[in-house]
């Protein structure tokens, strides 16, 4: 590796996670509001220079690329730039993800595994399709469910991520590590995080992870794991299932030490960490300074990774920590 990406505190940056678009299908009530406005396309990158940052980035070292959104499956050409970004698979590349709400897998899993993806992380926070619908405000549970069906028939290991939300899908945490069990689904826990207004104030729905781990505890019988990905999740194994169990707690731990990531917006705006305000912005150079400008820009923003965020939901109606949503820097 010709130069590695490394921070100011020796941090190895192996990890992207690059948006492809903020819009959405879907209004999930943590993630935006209803009245979500959307970005004018002319300040979204094209697909040529999504790929041309993906580029930069493995060139430097990067290893895995997650796509993300907004909702990566509603970007048209979506597709074809997977495939591309696929072709670095064993050269530089080791792993190309996907994050997704599920509502458009069923037409796409065969073609993100042709490109080259094994792996994909479908959120859903409830099976009920009644409490699937007031939470996703716009979603239905039936494509979703359908999608994580063709994902798996299309050989993609499929990871489940469920928000916790207090008085919203409590009761389902045990329902849905049975499901997941049984479907031989992982399942990460996600407690709220304060990014961007919504309409609610967040304190109503924060549920402490520990809280779900009390009720799994009940059941099961949870063994921690050694293993870390350089991310915010904790990992168990359950005794009596055999099925990995995460849990991002970013606001009842720290986890930031071990961070190996950064996240490009979908308008090209390289953030340093998800919780603070650091950034590069990627688009001008990509449309005008070429790829030395780019690569500059990376060693740049390496100086500027700030050593951790300071989350906390802890006075009713404190501002979020930071305004804009994980939609908007790419959850
Ligand atoms: N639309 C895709 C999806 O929902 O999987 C990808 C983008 S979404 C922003 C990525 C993840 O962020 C989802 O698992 C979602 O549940 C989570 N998320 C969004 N806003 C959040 C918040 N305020 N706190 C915690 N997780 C959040
Ligand atoms: Fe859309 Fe994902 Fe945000 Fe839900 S969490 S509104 S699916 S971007």
């Amino acid at each position: 590796m010709a130069r590695p990406l490394i921070d100011g505190f020796g941090r190895r940056i192996t990890y992207v996670r690059l948006s492809v678009t903020d819009r959405c299908d879907f209004r999930c009530a943590y993630c935006m509001p209803l009245d979500q406005q959307f970005l004018p396309k002319r300040d979204v990158l094209t697909l040529e220079e999504l790929e041309s940052v993906a580029m930069a980035f493995i060139d430097r070292g990067v290893t895995r690329i997650r796509l993300t959104g907004g909702e990566p499956l509603v970007r048209k050409g979506i597709l074809d730039l997977a495939t591309r970004i696929g072709r670095r698979l064993g050269h530089g590349l080791q792993e190309l993800t996907l994050t997704t709400n599920g509502s458009q897998l069923a037409r796409f899993a065969e073609g993100l595994a042709a490109a080259g993806i094994r792996r994909v992380n479908v959120s859903l926070d409830s099976l009920d399709p009644s409490c699937f619908a007031a939470i996703t405000r716009k979603g239905r549970l039936e494509p979703v469910l359908e999608g994580i069906a063709a994902a798996k028939s299309a050989g993609l290991g499929v990871k489940i991520n469920m928000v916790a939300l207090k008085g919203m899908n409590e009761d389902e945490i045990l329902p849905m590590a049975q499901w997941c069990a049984e479907q031989g689904f992982d399942l990460t826990f996600i407690e709220t995080m304060p990014l961007g207004l919504i309409e609610e104030d967040r304190t109503d729905r924060y549920l402490p992870l520990t809280e779900v781990r009390r009720l799994l505890e009940a059941r099961f019988t949870l063994s921690p794991l050694a293993e870390r990905t350089g991310g915010p999740a904790r990992y168990v194994r359950v005794v009596e299932t055999g099925q990995k169990l995460g849990f991002i707690t970013p606001l009842t731990h720290n986890f930031c030490e071990s961070c190996n990531r950064v996240r490009v917006t979908a308008t090209g705006t390289l953030f340093m960490c998800l919780g603070q305000e650091d950034r590069v912005e990627l688009r001008d150079l990509l449309r005008s300074g070429g790829p030395e400008a780019l690569d500059s820009a990376l060693d740049r923003a390496m100086a500027l990774k700030p050593r951790g965020h300071d989350f906390v939901i802890e006075r009713r109606g404190s501002p979020p920590a930071v305004a804009r949503t994980m939609s908007m820097t790419g959850g």
